[in-house]
């Protein structure tokens, strides 16, 4: 067994390798968030219109001032250089305007960057790299495009690219299924369960909560930008109608759960 010392000191292999969002504030925003997610976990982000989801992930991302503290095996993510940061915790936002005409290709070359140091110079395999991504993402006639001539659903896949490519050890992902055709979303399902095994955490937002329910296994409830439940499955189905406020049907099949508005009446659920 493992020494005392070892248990006591070790964060990344003799304890519970994690992330840690503790008494988060972002201005009247977010208040006082904090939960915890094991290496290997899929947290689905949920909430209303307004609760605070993509400010929560801006933050864990490191793009806002919050106050407060991101923590990764216990390291402080605010002390990091901005290119470390990226490589540790990285974003896939909802919208990415880009002033610079880049191509596809360019762009996703220019995202290896922060891996490379102080004095980046691109070789063969990272064109290779950028290139095997393009055919795994089903991009590749997109590459010579400029990125911001693309449609929403192509975005969102060079931007999956991109994510993919920098290979962070956490993934946000924001409303990733909101610009994709319904037959990309079992594609997107497949990218995070792969994450999964790799043991990777995956934080991801979604208006449409049977796809959280398919790939989350951990869920985070935000209500008006205060935490309002975080737990399993079973809790986030417990607490999904009070996190609504609204009825909502829950149909069991064999092992799938299904969350179905009812449509034609809306009944408000006192708490
Ligand atoms: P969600 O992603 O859950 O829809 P947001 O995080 O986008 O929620 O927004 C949370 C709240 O913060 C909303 O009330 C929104 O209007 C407000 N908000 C978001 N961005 C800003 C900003 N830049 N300045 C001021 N208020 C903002």
């Amino acid at each position: 067994p493992p020494s005392l010392v070892f248990q006591l000191f070790s964060t990344s292999s003799g304890g519970i390798p994690l992330l840690e969002v503790k008494n988060l504030f972002y201005r009247g925003i977010l208040k006082d968030i904090s939960f915890r997610v094991e290496k290997g976990s899929v947290v689905g982000l949920a909430g209303k219109n307004g609760s605070g989801k993509t400010t929560l992930l801006k933050c864990i991302g490191g793009f806002l001032n919050y106050s407060g503290f991101v923590l990764l095996d216990g390291e402080d993510l605010k002390k990091l250089s901005s290119r470390k940061r990226v490589l540790k915790v990285n974003y896939l936002p909802q919208i990415l305007e880009i002033s610079f005409p880049y191509t596809v290709f360019e762009f996703l070359l220019s995202s290896l960057v922060p891996l490379k140091g102080f004095f980046p110079s691109l070789a063969d395999e990272d064109i290779e790299k950028v290139e095997s991504y393009l055919k795994k993402l089903n991009i590749y006639h997109l590459k010579d495009r400029i990125f911001s001539t693309l449609s929403g659903g192509e975005r969102v896949k060079v931007l999956i690219a991109r994510l993919l490519l920098v290979d962070p050890d956490v993934y946000l992902f924001d409303e990733p299924g909101a610009f994709l055709d319904v037959e990309v979303l079992p594609f997107l399902a497949e990218i995070v369960k792969e994450l999964k095994e790799r043991k990777k955490i995956v934080i991801i937002t979604a208006h449409d909560l049977n796809f959280l329910l398919d790939v989350a296994d951990q869920f985070v409830g935000l209500k008006n930008g205060r935490l309002f439940f975080s737990g399993g499955k079973e809790e986030f189905l417990e607490n999904v109608e009070l996190l609504f406020d609204t009825k909502l049907r829950i149909l069991r099949s064999q092992n799938e759960v299904f969350i179905k508005p009812y449509t034609g009446h809306r009944r408000e659920v006192s708490e």
